[in-house]
């Protein structure tokens, strides 16, 4: 729609939008989706013309305000933004919602006062606002000295390459775009755009980092100013994308927004101590003080470990003793410890599998022992490596031949991946996901397996960080086609999947508005996919199943089935994949899925 109101002329007749040559290759293309629609415009544009972000909106006829890079800067109280249902992405019928007004609570007057929600009116990072001039001025400095640091190879020695990469290759084509679940979901706002906050960083890096001449940086479009509006919307900006890299796979140079995100949530972080507090103070702050973010301390945790024993009789009908702290084990298995708190049945199902199987594995009472997460993942360095430095010294204290993560995705790019440029030497330890492990113990019939027991719907969501990060992406799906016999593709899946909307922390943070932001759009094209997969057996009366084999994901999509009645509409439940696995052991007579939980 967007192209033919272009094609016909509306907005070029108006002389509105405007073309800047890059200031990389001096071609004109770039902001704004101009590599895509430059061809259906007639004449052609004349370069040397300023282009207007936000050109789609006007042109589908909505009255939204044009948004361009420079517009990060203004000094107002009225968000850049305001999303609204009418702007959204349809979902299927009947979720077929339309509206004037935002899909998330706009906050309070009194909070406004407090905390900076000037790009969309959302709040993530609940960042205060700056008691006067001076407090700003200073914080803008601050902000410039740590995007000095995250330029200097010798500061930023976890990513100073890919980021400079990303940086410098870019040639504004906009390929990444339509890859990007969260522009596309809230109906292709230019602030969420992937190379938004790219090219606001960019562009001041051009001018207050590179140092380059006032006329050349008008010229050229980079004339940002960089004052605490800009500071703050860019912090705000940093948790608008849930770092999933799709846009990455896209892009034909390799550039990738999400970790110029991420180095931008870094910079937040460690140069100016922004960060939201679900993933510091109470994430990985908690965790480097009692050594796991759920606050769980070892005397419960082996509580937990009886309850589980428990369990296993109550289900399988036999008493086991599950390994804890067995030196010398071959495995050290290590689970998400929200996994303890909120799915217990998932390290439950673990258990089962590796005895039946005869397995020679253990897990750890140790604090960081019983602990995969490691939110420094998401946002900061520092405390990445602490942490996972301290996980390691647990599996080498114990002399296990390595470590087995489970169903966590982060924690397979954190100390999997990431780890690995911490980890040196002796600390390099051997490390592993639990995926092949599971498809070789399912496919080689380790397991006495009864698929007729998981005769009912069942899809598979993707972690991002399993499938895009490391490439696993046939394991789940061997196992899934051997024991569910209505397994279902969702559309895209596998390296085309679409995150769901809970990564990089979203599905934990919680405060001011952002809960309703993520189950509304940065969920929401997980959620369209969940209903399309299922919409010839939407009657609730017939079991489905979404397997969502990491702690985060399941988190959210529990919230997007919760916020959507999903459960009590249409039947629709979610899971791990550990638990599919054991509701077709053929020994184990009760159902081991309990449907009536959420
Ligand atoms: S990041 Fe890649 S796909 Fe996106 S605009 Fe730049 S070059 Fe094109
Ligand atoms: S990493 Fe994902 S959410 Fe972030 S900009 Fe890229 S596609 Fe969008």
């Amino acid at each position: 729609m967007a192209r033919s109101c272009l094609r016909n002329g509306i907005l070029y007749n108006k002389r509105k939008i405007n073309f800047t040559p890059s200031p990389l290759t001096g071609e004109v293309g770039g902001e704004g989706g101009l590599g895509t629609f430059t061809p259906h415009l007639n004449p052609p544009p004349q370069k040397g013309e300023e282009i207007f972000l936000g050109v789609i909106f006007e042109a589908m006829g909505t009255e939204k305000k044009k948004i361009r890079l420079q517009d990060i800067s203004l000094r107002t109280e009225e968000p850049l933004t305001i999303v609204t249902t009418d702007d959204l992405m349809p979902l299927p019928p009947p979720l077929d919602r339309t509206g004037t007004k935002p899909p998330y609570p706009l906050l309070p007057e009194a909070k406004k006062k407090e905390v900076e929600c000037s790009l969309d009116g959302v709040s993530a990072i609940s960042l205060p606002k700056p008691k006067n001039k001076q407090e700003e001025k200073h914080l803008v400095e601050r902000f410039l000295r740590g995007l000095e640091k995250l330029l200097s190879q010798n500061d930023n020695w976890l990513f100073w390459q890919p980021l400079i990469q990303s940086l410098e290759t870019c040639v504004r084509c906009q390929t990444c775009s339509d890859a990007c679940p969260v522009y596309v979901s809230s109906g292709r706002q230019e602030i969420y755009r992937p190379t938004y906050k790219s090219e606001v960083l960019r562009r001041i890096i051009n001018k207050y980092i590179k140092k380059r001449g006032n006329i050349l940086s008008k010229l050229t479009g980079d004339d940002i100013e960089l004052n605490w509006p800009a500071v703050a919307r860019l912090a705000e900006l940093a948790y608008r994308c849930s770092l999933c890299r799709r846009c990455a796979q896209h892009c034909p140079l390799g550039s990738d927004n999400g970790l110029i995100g991420r180095e931008l949530r870094k910079l937040f972080s460690q140069e100016m101590g922004i960060a939201p507090k679900e993933i510091h103070d109470a994430g990985t702050v908690q965790q480097l003080k009692v050594g796991v973010s759920t606050g769980i301390s070892s005397s419960a945790f082996q509580g937990m470990v009886e309850f589980m024993e428990d369990e296993i009789e109550e289900k399988w009908g036999k008493r086991i003793n599950i390994p804890v702290d067995k030196e010398g084990a071959d495995i050290l298995l290590i689970h998400n410890s929200g996994e303890f708190m909120s799915w217990i049945e998932n390290p439950v199902a673990f258990a089962i599998i590796f005895e039946a199987a005869g397995l020679s594995w253990t897990l750890s009472s140790e604090i960081y022992g019983y602990e995969a997460t490691n939110y420094g993942t998401w946002y900061d360095d520092v405390q990445l490596a602490r942490i996972s430095i301290k996980q390691v010294e647990v599996a080498r204290k114990l002399k296990v031949k390595k470590m087995v993560m489970g169903e966590c995705g982060h924690a397979h790019k954190g100390l999997i991946v990431i780890a690995d440029r911490v980890l040196v030497d002796e600390m390099n330890f051997s490390r592993e996901s639990f995926l092949p492990l599971l498809a070789d113990l399912v496919c080689d019939e380790k397991l006495k397996l009864d698929p007729a027991k998981n005769n009912f719907a069942v899809t598979l969501h993707d972690p991002c960080n399993f499938v895009r990060l490391m490439g696993i992406v046939e394991p789940q799906r061997r196992i899934l086609k051997k024991i569910c016999p209505q397994f279902r593709e969702m559309e895209p899946h596998g390296l085309e999947n679409y995150c769901c909307g809970g990564g990089s922390g979203f599905a934990i943070m919680n405060s001011m508005n952002f809960k309703e932001w993520r189950e509304n759009i940065s969920g929401r094209m997980k959620l369209k996919q969940i209903l399309e997969t299922f919409n010839d057996v939407l009657d609730p009366s017939i079991k489905k199943y979404v397997c969502a084999p990491c702690s985060n994901c399941k988190g959210q999509i529990r919230d997007l089935i919760d916020a959507y009645h999903l459960g009590q509409n249409y039947g629709i439940r979610s899971g791990g994949l550990a638990e599919l696995v054991v509701n077709a052991m053929a020994d184990i007579e009760k159902s081991f899925i309990e449907w009536d939980s959420p």
